[in-house]
């Protein structure tokens, strides 16, 4: 990963690192006059609490603001004083009876030290780095590498009718890095990734890398995959399996990078920072102040894939939170990561015993962050998916389309605008199947949620409603609008070539389309786009037909 910091992000993280800073030498002005009160032996219970306290937040914070030593020493500080501590906790008078002389004297020196050296104007041991932003594009741009003009042709007429943009080019001498944006696939002819000996590898190191060719068998296959292509197809192309594995391999690589975490801690600049961090890493953040009021309520409406959460915090619990949390059946399965300074294995498992699911410990480096957050929230959202998307289609499921529809609703009604709501179903489908078999038939299910994939809108939601029935919802979209773009889905639809038992097929769709907010609830929104897909299958099929209200 690069190292590399963006200069608004760092002037960011330098803002935060100064707020550090001040708050610090404020604390440390108060830890001092605890020191002294602990090295005459005259410190209560209380303020021993406030010390260990104080110096838990600093060990788990003064690193991630580039401060490592200064954390490490309030560590084994606030080791020093533990005992002291856990004796107050027991209700003894005084926990000074388990501090020595000597100890205590040494407490207050080491403080003193510390507050010297901000007051000196100690600066950062560690320079802080984050990752510039990724190209977020959402376009499916794929490079295509290809020297033969007529291969060339079709393949970009191809992967046009999958919505894809291709950037041509017929070797690698002729794409300038750095003058394009990089798109997130390349496809390259074997022989022309073959004869660079590793060179496309070096130059798109990360993306996915698809190779075609004409020639098949498995020494030419080791080949490839030795030099470190990631995927092999031989011609003629069967296009819609070809499209569904770059569609496979971008949805793969887009999860990777991507992901939803809600942050829960009282140190309102180490949140920050950690979002700044993970946010210019591509990954979504929100930020909550420990209060279990607020929480809940954060979490139903950002709907992260992970949550962060200090375990810690002024007078909140981490444990006790995510113990609440699991007392509704939405969160049992959202995964917790607790993240604290505490660095004692035993207590470690005792949080993951309650409710926690995973445990990372403060300070963390700034590009650890944020691989360990990617790495989370692939993993979550590969378990998820599991639970709430199709198998075949990795699309939605009936139920989460339907619910899908109804949350959509209530926002229209809230924001006083129209969304669409749309039923699609293949045509003469069963003829498919009897003439070119069931295979086949799985295929032109794929391909159509891959075309509806690249066509709609990442905002848009589609599901997999039955068989081969669709349900796609377009958030914020009237109905001209929308009528036009699925006329077009299925014009492009009927034109895409299939390969069956008997030759080349193709197939048409026909589509049942409502305005949601013109009902008064989504099931009557829903069966007015499922008569009006009656209609048009009665109407010749191939198209789309509007529902009247
Ligand atoms: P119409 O144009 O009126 O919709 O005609 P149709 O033949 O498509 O009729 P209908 O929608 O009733 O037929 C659905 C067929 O789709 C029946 C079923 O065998 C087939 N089917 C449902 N799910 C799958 C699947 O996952 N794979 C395959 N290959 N076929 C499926
Ligand atoms: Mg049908
Ligand atoms: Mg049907």
């Amino acid at each position: 990963m690069s190292d590399v910091i963006t200069s608004n992000v760092s002037a960011k993280l330098d803002g935060l690192r100064q707020r550090f800073r001040e708050k610090a030498v404020h604390e440390f002005e108060v830890l001092c006059s605890i020191g002294q009160a602990v090295a005459s032996q005259t410190a209560d219970c209380e303020q021993l609490a406030h010390a260990d306290h104080s110096l838990h937040r600093l060990a788990g914070s003064a690193g991630t603001f580039g401060f490592s030593s200064l954390g490490e020493e309030a560590r084994r500080l606030e080791l020093l004083v533990k005992p002291a501590v856990d004796l107050c906790k027991t209700g003894a008078d005084s926990g000074l009876a388990n501090l020595d002389d000597e100890m205590a004297r040494d407490f207050g020196q080491r403080l003193q030290s510390l507050q010297d050296f901000l007051d000196a104007g100690g600066e950062p041991t560690t320079r802080v780095v984050a990752k510039p932003p990724e190209s977020a594009s959402n376009e499916p741009l794929v490079l295509v590498i290809e020297p033969d003009a007529a291969q060339a042709d079709n393949l970009v007429s191809g992967l046009g009718l999958y919505g894809y943009r291709v950037q041509l080019v017929e070797d690698l001498q002729q794409w300038q890095a750095g003058s394009a944006p990089t798109p997130p696939l390349v496809i390259v002819r074997d022989q022309v990734f073959l004869a660079g000996g590793g060179r496309l590898n070096e130059t798109f190191a990360d993306l996915p890398i698809v190779c075609i060719g004409a020639t098949d068998c498995y020494r030419h296959r080791y080949a490839l995959a030795n030099e470190g292509a990631d995927a092999f197809f031989c011609e003629p192309l069967n296009l819609p399996l070809f499209a569904n594995h770059l569609d496979n391999l971008l949805t793969d690589r887009a999860d990777a990078e991507s992901g939803r975490v809600l942050i829960v801690d009282d140190d309102q600049e180490l949140m920050e920072h950690y979002s700044l961090v993970l946010s210019a890493g591509g990954i979504r953040v929100k930020t909550v102040i420990g209060d279990p009021g607020l929480l809940l309520p954060a979490l139903s409406e950002f709907r992260p894939d992970i949550l962060l959460m200090d375990l810690q915090m002024e007078d909140i619990s981490g444990m006790a939170l995510a113990r609440m949390l699991r007392f509704e059946p939405e969160w049992l399965s959202l995964p917790i990561i607790y993240l604290s300074a505490e660095s004692d294995r035993e207590r470690q498992l005792e949080a993951l015993a309650r409710g926690g699911d995973d445990f990372l410990t403060k300070p963390l480096s700034d590009s650890f962050l944020l691989r360990t957050i990617r790495v989370r929230c692939y993993r979550a959202k590969q378990l998820n998916n599991l639970v709430s998307r199709d198998s075949m289609t990795g699309l939605l499921k009936h139920s989460l389309v339907k619910s899908e529809a109804a949350s959509e609703h209530a926002r229209c009604e809230r924001m006083g605008y129209d969304s669409a709501i749309a039923m699609l179903d293949l045509d003469h489908f069963k003829r498919v199947n009897d003439s070119h078999g069931h295979r086949a038939g799985d295929v032109v299910i794929k391909g159509l949620a891959n075309l509806l994939r690249r066509r709609l809108r990442k905002t848009d939601v589609i599901g997999r409603y039955g068989g081969e029935e669709f349900m796609v919802v377009l958030p914020d979209c009237p109905m001209g609008q929308a009528e036009l773009l699925l006329n077009d889905v299925c014009k492009d639809f009927s034109k895409i070539a299939f390969e069956g038992k008997s030759g080349e097929f193709n197939v048409s769709l026909s589509v049942g389309l409502a305005s949601l907010a013109s009902y008064g609830h989504p099931e009557e929104a829903i069966e007015a786009a499922d008569r009006a897909l009656y209609e048009r299958k009665r109407s010749g099929r191939n198209g789309v037909t509007v529902a009247f209200q």
